[in-house]
């Protein structure tokens, strides 16, 4: 899940993504379908019900009359608890993990904090444990920036690696389970700060991580990649935006969908896996 990755009104090949990673576009552009996020709501997509309805298949923006931005609700705390991707698939007898590692705060102290996003309410409900950084020293999780470049300062031990290198971790633990998700979210932040350079190195990262993903796959894994909502692909606007984001599925069947609605990314998705 890239979060803030819209795609681009001239198309993925044709925008400032292409020149930032080309393949990466490529990649997109020809196995992406759009996907709205509106929700029929009016307003602006935002996070925490874009992120909800992605990973619970539960329209979550008109359960509440509109869209909420940052960390879950109360209500979309029990939407996610309720079910969601992890908890459908372990009561199929499925194997599942989180791959990000939390390396600053334990779950508890984020749930004292009041610091959840829906991942980690998802992941905490369903896993009960997120991986941290002993599983980042032993190449089993991936640093939300994906090169550990900024972990460096929690350990003295974590080293920044190549986008190469955290795809081989990522599939690592991929290979282990029957359902892995990665979350990403440097495209939104350089999206809010209008900051066209970190985009280009978040794409870059971004880019050079999923092609090398693509290239170690092999038939019977499938790569899936999506979005909340719109931010990035417009760096003249501070705001998300209402743009659809892409829906890309690798060895996915898609079942000839042209455009779907975020909320269906997790019946889709269900569907691949538990066939
Ligand atoms: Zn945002």
């Amino acid at each position: 899940m890239v979060d803030g990755l819209g795609i681009p009104p001239t198309g993925w090949t044709k925008s400032f993504f292409s020149e930032f990673h080309k393949e990466f576009s490529t990649l997109l552009s020809k196995n992406s379908i759009p996907v709205s996020t509106d929700m029929e709501i009016q307003g602006i997509p935002q996070s925490a019900t874009g992120q909800t309805s992605l990973f619970t298949g539960v329209n979550s923006a008109k359960q509440l009359g509109m869209h909420l931005q940052g960390f879950p609700s109360l209500k979309l705390r029990e939407i996610i608890i309720g079910n969601n991707i992890f908890k459908f698939l372990i009561e199929n007898g499925l194997r599942v993990s989180f791959a990000n590692a939390y390396i600053r705060y334990t779950l508890e102290e984020l749930k004292n904090m009041n610091f959840r996003s829906v991942t980690t309410v998802m992941t905490e409900s369903a896993i009960g444990w997120v991986r941290n950084i002993e599983n980042i020293l032993a190449n089993k999780a991936v640093y939300h920036d994906i090169t550990s470049e900024t972990a460096q300062t929690a350990s003295p031990f974590i080293k920044k690696i190549s986008p190469e290198k955290a795809a081989e971790n990522l599939l690592s633990v991929a290979r282990e389970h029957d359902f892995t998700l990665f979350e990403y979210f440097l495209t939104d932040r350089a999206g809010h700060k209008m900051d066209m350079n970190a985009l280009k190195n978040s794409i870059s990262n971004l880019g050079r991580f999923v092609v090398e993903i693509t290239k170690s796959l092999g038939n019977s894994t499938s790569l899936i990649l999506t979005s909340d909502h719109g931010n990035s692909e417009n760096m003249a606007v501070r705001t998300h935006t209402s743009n659809p984001v892409p829906f890309m599925g690798i060895n996915l069947n898609m079942d000839n969908l042209e455009t779907i609605n975020i909320q269906d990314i997790f019946s889709i998705v269900a569907k691949n896996i538990v066939s």
